[in-house]
């Protein structure tokens, strides 16, 4: 009898499928199963309204039969079954419309690796029995037909359809598994510990069961009596393996706190329990189900690029994709968890563009919904919340600033920050709450530990007011408070700021004292010249000579931060020497001005120095500092 060829999409496909580099081979069962299940959807549907089919839900089941004899594997479904007709045209072509996307994806031979990634993700359906076998039959026989038919292929030269036995209604896809070659074994999939594997892995919320005979062994009577050794003989039985109800399906109330922690344990082989976990079920745009960790520690690799985020997603029990990312907001990648949807198709025979849409739904969705989760660990369990922040608070920052702040109001009640006066973490709301009336800013101060913070000179005057200060210890933290900019409408400041302080008193004394220091202000700038932008008589010390700070838009902190990021990084602050004209310090100072410029010089240089060092920046030379140190103590 004549073969029938492939159309020419479906035969693209078959060769990439025969010849496959994609490791990910095993995704076959997964593929078939799912096509199985569907098949006895239809016809589990179709009972619901029509009495003759007479059979009942607890009897749909698919069935997994290895027989290494034959070296053949077998899934067989009671389900809706398929016409001649149905078996030409679902077999002989690729669903039409997913088809053109697959097509153009596979084009481009050059991000190959990329394209079979594809297959892995969103599944090619049946065409994937080819990967692990050299030929397939499929015997079916639709519900309400007389006749069977066979459908067999051994790839691309084509197939033929005939008419054959089979007593019940329903599909058997027999794979005639390759032989194992030096690349590939494929004789394990005619194993019963690997398909117990594959089907736990990728099935296990089928929701019909998926049965397969099993070995065993058992005790026997042993006749000689009763001292000998006990004798086992092995039989065959009949186990279901997939669990079938997914954990996400099930109903909160029943579920115990122990089995969502033993869930997320297993399945994302963590030894700890997670802080906690969100259970959803939510309909809108997309209809979902998902359950959502955050783990209690930090992964060990969580900032270095080894770290992937994503949910595992599911389209109606089936595992579509390990990690996907799209899911998961940038700011919440430390969270591990399923996602549910009847809305995402398992295969590519819908559109792309579709899918990427239903995915940023559920994105957004998710993101509401954990945000809501924290505020309320936030609120009532601060103490966890607290252990949370450790772990997380960091990728929370990041988040607040990344993409020009476009995060930040989602983001900004969930941070912490170190107080001076509570001398715990608080959130911005909580210091506000606590601002003295006539303080108009809200402040904070950066450095390297909240100790080093403490002993700032510029921290001073303004705790001397009794107003809170935020520590902040983190690189990326005055970046997330140029971003926040504001408490409720108060300005945030940094303690470095001109203005953070307002008194009128002072400032007027400092006016004072720039004018009659005017011309060894300008001596200080000349010998420090590529140093500094400029020197000053500084409004904010009050028991210290001296500190540093910056003009314009880059702060110390900033060049700090860029400097670690990238070595010989060109973004630096403009530095100002802050000089406190009430210190004796100044009066020395001036002293050596006015008889001895050279011994003025050299003091400059030492206050600069000792400047960069309160400020946590290195000294340049450290040993002519140290020289020069000595050399004025003479
Ligand atoms: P998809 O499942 O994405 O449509 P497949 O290539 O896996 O693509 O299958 C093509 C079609 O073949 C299915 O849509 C279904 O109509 C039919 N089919 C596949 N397997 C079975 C089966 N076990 N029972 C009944 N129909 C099946």
């Amino acid at each position: 009898m004549a073969k029938k060829q492939f159309k020419a999409e479906s035969k693209r496909l078959l060769d990439l499928m025969i010849n496959s580099i994609y490791t990910n081979k095993e995704i076959f069962l997964r593929e078939l199963i799912s096509n199985a299940s569907d098949a006895v959807d239809k016809l589990a549907y179709r009972a619901l309204t029509d009495d003759k089919v007479g059979i009942k839900r607890e009897d749909f089941a698919i069935h997994i039969t290895p027989d290494k004899e034959n070296r053949t594997l077998t899934v067989s479904d009671n389900g809706i079954g398929m016409k001649k007709e149905e078996l030409e045209e679902n077999l002989g072509v690729i669903a039409k419309s997913g088809s053109f996307a697959f097509k153009n994806e596979v084009k481009g031979e050059e991000n190959k690796q990329d394209n079979i990634d594809i297959i892995g993700q969103f599944g090619v359906g049946f065409y994937s029995a080819f990967m692990v076998s050299d030929k397939v039959t499929v015997i079916s026989k639709a519900y309400g037909e007389d006749t069977a038919y066979k459908w067999e292929s051994s790839g691309a030269d084509g197939y033929t359809v005939t008419e054959c036995e089979k007593e019940n209604f329903g599909t058997d896809v027999i794979m005639h598994i390759k032989e194992d070659n030096q690349d590939e074994d494929y004789t394990k999939y005619l194993e019963e510990y690997q398909l117990r594997m594959l089907i736990k892995k990728y099935s296990d919320y089928i929701h019909y069961p998926i049965k397969m005979e099993v070995t065993k062994n058992r005790k026997v009577e042993n006749s000689d009596g009763e001292d000998k050794e006990p004798v086992y003989e092995s039989y065959k039985e009949e186990e279901t393996l997939n669990s079938m109800v997914p954990l996400w399906h099930r109903n909160k109330k029943d579920i115990t706190q122990e089995e969502y922690d033993n869930f997320y344990k297993e399945k994302f082989y963590d030894y700890e329990n997670p802080i906690c976990h969100i259970h959803l079920s939510t309909e809108g745009v997309v209809s979902y189900e998902a359950l959502i960790y955050i783990p209690s520690k930090m992964p060990y690799d969580y900032f270095t690029k080894e770290y992937k985020k994503g949910l595992q997603l599911y389209s109606s029990g089936v595992m579509i994709m390990d990690k996907c990312e799209d899911l998961v907001p940038e700011h919440f990648r430390f969270i591990k968890g399923v996602v549910d949807s009847q809305d995402l198709s398992l295969n590519i025979s819908r559109e792309m563009l579709q899918q990427d849409r239903q995915l940023k739904a559920i994105s957004s969705s998710l993101e509401k919904k954990i945000k809501r989760e924290l505020s309320k660990m936030l609120e009532n369990e601060r103490e966890k919340y607290e252990q949370f922040f450790k772990n997380f608070g960091l990728q929370l920052k990041y988040g607040t600033v990344n993409q020009y702040g476009q995060n930040k109001e989602l983001l900004k009640d969930l941070l912490l920050f170190y107080s001076s006066t509570q001398q715990k973490m608080v959130t911005l709301e909580e210091y506000a709450s606590r601002m003295k009336e006539e303080q108009k800013y809200v402040y904070y101060a950066c450095g390297e530990t909240v100790t080093k913070i403490d002993s700032l000179p510029q921290v001073e005057s303004i705790r001397d007011k009794g107003y809170e200060i935020l520590y902040l210890t983190d690189d990326v933290d005055e970046f997330v408070m140029q971003i926040l900019h504001d408490v409720n409408g108060k300005e945030i400041k940094s303690v470095n700021n001109d203005d953070a302080v307002e008194d009128k008193t002072n400032d007027e004394k400092i006016k004072k004292e720039t004018e009659e220091n005017r011309s060894l202000l300008d001596f200080l700038k000349e010998s420090l010249k590529d140093k500094v932008k400029d020197v000053v008589i500084s409004k904010k010390l009050k028991s210290h000579p001296v500190c540093l700070s910056s003009e314009g838009n880059i702060t110390l902190e900033m060049e700090k931060y860029f400097s670690q990021l990238q070595k010989n990084s060109e973004v630096k602050a403009e530095r100002v020497l802050e000089i406190n004209a009430s210190h004796p310090m100044f009066e020395t100072l001036t002293n050596a001005y006015n008889n001895d410029k050279d011994r003025a010089g050299k003091i400059a240089e030492v206050l600069y120095n000792q400047a960069l060092l309160i400020a946590g920046f290195p000294i340049e030379n450290p040993t002519e500092y140290a020289d020069l140190v000595c050399e004025l103590l003479k």
